[in-house]
């Protein structure tokens, strides 16, 4: 099982986090681990590669859909006798547009972005600029964007300058949990490094793997839909 912050919480190797492959579920989402013996959340990293293999799957995208659509929900749980109520942090992608055989599509209450949750286990956020993309018969591409995390010791700069995306995963022994990826075109690009305190700040860009049926649904919709507008 998983060991430090970086490690996947299914599989336990060193998660990179990488958009349309990995995610973080941060511990104030408080995903309830009913599967779990002591009944506790699930927090910190995942490659969407273990989730759809998984045996607590379907429980776990219970959670999780119920997180990212039902902003607000009362959770009651029992710790030695006693009921505990907390109210559940979400997320507003509360209005479903899409119900499908492989996918389940919801747009938030008030932005332009939008969730797909595929019953395989992988989930994926749009925005405007991706459905333009898949309006226009192109791949929804996610731009890229800053993230952090800690290496394993003994990786060094000039190492870490070096080495591109393919050998960075393969660095970190953790090649098998990008299936792919490469089909992507993923543009990796490192910000910032320091193997003092082994940090790297780094951005992939990279085409999301949508199901089939997300690309069509969402290429029609996206010719349709109204954007918010807010109002003074
Ligand atoms: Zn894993």
């Amino acid at each position: 099982m998983a060991g430090g912050l970086q490690s996947c919480q299914i599989c336990g190797d060193f998660t990179l986090q990488i958009d349309g492959w990995s995610d973080l579920i941060p511990n104030y989402t408080l995903l309830h681990a009913e599967w779990q013996e002591d009944e506790t959340f699930f927090d910190g990293m995942l490659h969407f590669s273990c989730l759809s293999g998984w045996e607590h799957r379907d429980a776990f995208l219970t959670e999780f859909r119920q997180i990212e659509t039902g902003y607000g929900r009362v959770l009651s749980f029992e710790i030695e006798g006693t009921i505990h109520q907390v109210k559940q942090p979400g997320f507003h992608y509360n209005q479903q547009i899409h119900q499908g055989r492989d996918c389940d599509i919801f747009r938030h209450t008030s932005t332009d972005t939008w969730l797909v949750l595929t019953h395989q286990g992988p989930w994926y956020r749009l925005g405007a600029a991706q459905l333009d993309a898949l309006a226009n018969g192109r791949a929804a591409r996610f731009p890229g964007g800053g993230h952090r995390t800690k290496l394993p010791p003994g990786i060094s700069n000039a190492e870490v300058a070096r080495m591109d995306l393919p050998e960075l995963l393969e660095r970190l022994g953790t090649t098998e949990h990008y299936p792919g990826l490469q089909d992507g075109s993923p543009e990796y690009e490192v910000w910032n490094y320091d193997d003092t305190h082994r940090i790297l700040e780094y951005s992939v860009a990279v085409d999301l793997p949508l199901p089939e049926e997300a690309v069509e649904f969402l290429a029609d919709y996206a010719r349709t839909y109204e954007p918010i507008v807010y109002e003074d």
